[in-house]
């Protein structure tokens, strides 16, 4: 076989060493290797060299400067150098907006809640001025004086003993500490007392309206008293007494 028949096989055979030949010209080549022992020792060798050169040469970390330049080359180092300048203004733009979106939207959801606290407080103030006014336009209310031991401190209990209903309405109750609240008492003939409902003073306005919030009957009582106790209330009564009562 004469060297030019041999040429175009020869070209081939370090692709097909490496798998990286086409199937048409590996099925050639494979047939030429068939009939050519030279060819078949040419394709030997560069199996060795490749072998050889996978593992015989012991892995080593680049120089810096070397590793540097070749990391500079990289498409992704390039991105990143080039329009730094751009990049920069318009990330502090989206983060400023983002800033400034959550804070509008913390501010909103704390007003909702402001605004859902006060309207259930306007809500209970509401129902009990107009418990209020119908416990006044009945005939058989009780319009029952209170004691306070404050001189400024001074009010009416509203008593319907017909419908189970009482409202109290206090001028200058003492403004509370944020952990406290006014509570309540029925107090029965043997001296029990049993909770009757919490309240604040209301804000804005110099009187105060509570419900008497009872699950049995007035009738069994003798009268209320109001004491300052923890948010949230008691389960008996811990703390002074600022107004009381009488049935
Ligand atoms: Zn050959």
């Amino acid at each position: 076989m004469s060297h030019d028949e041999h040429t175009p096989f020869r070209e081939n055979i370090p692709a097909y060493a490496l798998g990286a030949l086409d199937a048409q010209d590996a099925a050639a080549l494979e047939s030429h290797l068939q009939t050519c022992a030279s060819c078949r020792t040419d394709l030997a060798g560069y199996r060795a060299v490749g072998d050889h050169l996978l593992t015989a040469l012991p892995p080593r970390n680049p120089p810096a400067a070397l590793r540097r330049r070749l990391q500079s080359r990289l498409p992704s180092a390039q991105k990143a150098i080039r329009p730094r300048l751009n990049w920069s203004i318009s990330r502090v733009a989206v983060g400023a907006m983002f800033t400034l979106l959550l804070a509008l939207n913390v501010n909103s959801v704390l007003q909702v809640s402001a605004l859902q606290l006060q309207q259930a407080e306007l809500t209970r103030q509401i129902q009990t001025s107009q418990t209020v006014l119908a416990l006044l336009s009945y005939p058989n209310t009780q319009n029952l004086p209170i004691h306070a031991n404050d001189a400024n401190v001074a009010g009416t209990l509203l008593l319907d003993m017909d419908r189970n209903i009482a409202t109290l309405i206090v001028w200058n109750m003492p403004q509370l500490q944020e952990d406290q609240t006014y509570q309540i008492w029925l107090i029965d003939p043997h001296g029990n007392r049993t909770n009757a409902g919490i309240f604040r003073p209301d804000l804005g306005q110099p009187f105060t309206t509570a419900s008497i919030l009872s699950t049995g009957n007035l009738s069994d009582y003798i009268g209320i008293g109001v004491t300052v106790e923890p948010t949230g209330g008691s389960d008996q009564p811990t703390g002074p007494r600022i107004v009381s009562v009488d049935f």
